[in-house]
């Protein structure tokens, strides 16, 4: 009889029972003149001391102006110093970090703020096409702005403070900048107090994820869910604060927040940021420049990089390890990174924002084989088990529904019990909705998904969200979403319609219908039209038959991953 589907992380080094402050304050004491931040495109560099002195001089600020612990900041903003400054101060404040992704349109962001109530924002002035202020001012009255920053609302009763990041100040908010500055000179008798009451316990932060059910959910982590993982994940990669870590992934995500900003924290490694939102160049001259160890990227980013007509130039010798995550892993990628980036320690690690992130990492002393076709061994403290459909563990070697239970499980989703109810079980595991395998030695592979989602260069896509936008077209009957292969991408979005009686319409309509009112990346690629959709007998869309179809017409195939 072969072993069941269970496996259970190592436990010989503790968990932490740490704040993410805490963590903060512990860096700037053991390491306080090593280089803590350094990004790029700002041309700022901060040591720990330095890093922890600004955190905490906004921390105050931002009680100062009446918020309290528990209270919920959203950041609408690309990579930069002031959003790290911010996931400190606000975690040393006690306040409830809201990260809101910075391709959300207007439709997404009054969701989020909504949903969380959100009682204040900090968001950044513009960023290629996303004119971040003007947005927020589409979805706020003229009569609900007070001036300085501050606004009453019914539309958003919650909401009180728009922060505006950057010198050019638009009119009406509040300079991020000034209030940082008042918070030298703040009365520090409310932090105080506040230090004294922080729980490692405590919800810290929420990500939005969407679901089946179309409506974004905000995923909520505590300080011990994240510290711990960021903490284990730099383990995984044995970071130390000799390491340099070129993050060009979001700080939106686990991947910036977790394995970029607290890996690097809890290890005293240096963050090292390469340009606002992600481009192949700036990482790899970046890399090059600040002599980086680490490198992390979706695969996507990986393939850029390698395929980029200046590759070459960039000496990328420094490089030792990093991780490849967020989207299957194609095994020939791996092989380049280590070959041709030197990255001989590259990890994979395999995860998601519900479970703080990260529940398999490989290793890096795995055998090379073992390191670029699978997603490695179970994490520190972690438990999982693969199900068959019937809720049964399955034997070792057969698919089924992974499973994770520990430490990393997130708190639930914000204010939706019931919606946390149907991935959380009552025994504590998180439902993950992917497929995999474990092999006799414990090693992951994913081979699948049950949920129906699409990972569009490491960006979840979740087809309901986008039929359901589609549904507002007026021509539109109905609508299937799915994600075709895609060599650059992983997978592209597809809309296959079928269009009212009479009606007609081309691809670039419906695609000019979606721009400006959802995230670009959920915007289809393809639009195909159909008359009828294949169906089952029990009346469900068979859309393993359309994906099949439309690969076909294009040509297109699934790589070996991971
Ligand atoms: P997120 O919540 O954005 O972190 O996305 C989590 C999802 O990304 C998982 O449920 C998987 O479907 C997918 N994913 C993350 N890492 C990997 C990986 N290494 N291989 C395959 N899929 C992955």
């Amino acid at each position: 009889m072969p072993d069941p589907s269970y496996v259970c992380g190592r436990t010989d080094s503790p968990l932490l029972y740490r704040t993410v402050g805490g963590v903060l304050r512990l860096a700037a004491e053991q390491w306080p003149d090593g280089e803590a931040l350094v990004v790029s495109h700002q041309k700022v560099r901060l040591t720990y001391a330095e890093l922890y002195e600004r955190a905490t001089e906004l921390a105050k600020a931002l009680l100062a102006l009446g918020l309290r612990p528990g209270d919920r900041v959203g950041i609408w903003s690309p990579n930069n110093m002031e959003w790290v400054l911010t996931q400190f101060a606000t975690a040393q404040a006690g306040l409830i970090l809201v990260n809101i992704n910075p391709a959300y349109r207007t439709t997404e962001l009054d969701y989020a703020v909504r949903a969380v109530g959100c009682r204040a924002l900090v968001l950044a002035p513009s960023f290629k096409s996303s004119d971040y202020v003007g947005m927020m001012k589409s979805l706020l009255p003229r009569g609900d702005w007070a001036g300085g920053g501050k606004v009453r609302s019914d539309t958003y009763p919650e909401l009180r403070f728009l922060i505006q990041l950057g010198v050019d100040l638009r009119q009406g908010f509040m300079s991020f900048d000034a209030l940082c500055e008042s918070g030298r000179a703040a009365d520090p008798k409310p932090f105080e107090a506040v230090q004294g009451r922080l729980d490692p316990d405590q919800p810290i932060n929420i990500q939005f994820t969407s679901g089946t059910t179309g409506l974004p959910k905000g995923a909520t982590l505590t300080h011990f869910n994240i510290v711990n993982n960021g903490f284990f994940v730099g383990e995984g990669m044995r970071l130390g604060p000799e390491d340099r870590i070129c993050i060009s992934v979001p700080l939106y995500h686990c991947f910036g927040m977790v394995l970029g900003v607290l890996a690097a924290v809890t290890h005293g490694a240096a963050m090292v940021f390469p340009s606002e939102a992600f481009d192949a160049e700036a990482t790899l001259r970046t890399s090059a420049a600040e002599h980086c160890t680490a490198l992390y990227g979706v695969p996507t980013m990986f393939i850029a990089e390698l395929d980029h007509p200046r590759f070459a130039e960039f000496d990328l010798s420094s490089l030792r390890t990093g991780i490849m995550a967020g989207a299957p892993c194609p095994i020939a990628v791996m092989r380049r990174v280590i070959e041709q980036m030197h990255m001989r320690e590259v990890t994979i690690c395999y995860g998601m924002t519900e479970t703080s992130p990260v529940s398999f990492q490989s290793d890096v002393n795995d055998q090379i084989d073992k390191r670029v076709s699978t997603v490695g061994t179970v994490h520190p403290h972690v438990q999982v088990k693969i199900i068959d459909g019937d809720g049964g563990v399955v034997p070792r070697g057969t698919p089924g529904q992974l499973c994770t239970r520990g430490y990393s499980v997130m708190r639930g989703y914000w204010n939706d019990p019931g919606r946390t109810a149907e991935v959380v079980d009552e025994a504590g595991w998180m439902h993950t909705g992917d497929l995999a395998v474990l092999d006799d030695d414990g090693y992951c592979n994913i081979v699948g998904r049950v949920k129906d989602m699409i990972i569009r260069g490491g960006e979840n896509i979740y087809p309901r969200e986008v039929e359901e936008f589609l549904y507002r077209h007026p021509k539109v009957l109905d609508v299937a979403v799915v994600g075709v292969a895609d060599r650059k991408y992983g997978e592209e979005v597809c809309a296959v319609i079928r269009l009212h009686e009479g009606a007609s319409a081309d691809e670039q309509e419906i695609i000019d219908f979606c721009r400006g009112q959802i995230a670009h990346y959920k915007v289809p690629r393809y639009v195909r039209f159909a008359k009828e959709f294949p169906m089952t007998v029990t009346g469900k869309v068979q859309k393993y038959l359309i994906r099949q179809r439309v690969e076909e017409e294009l040509g297109v195939e699934r790589e070996r991953t991971a």
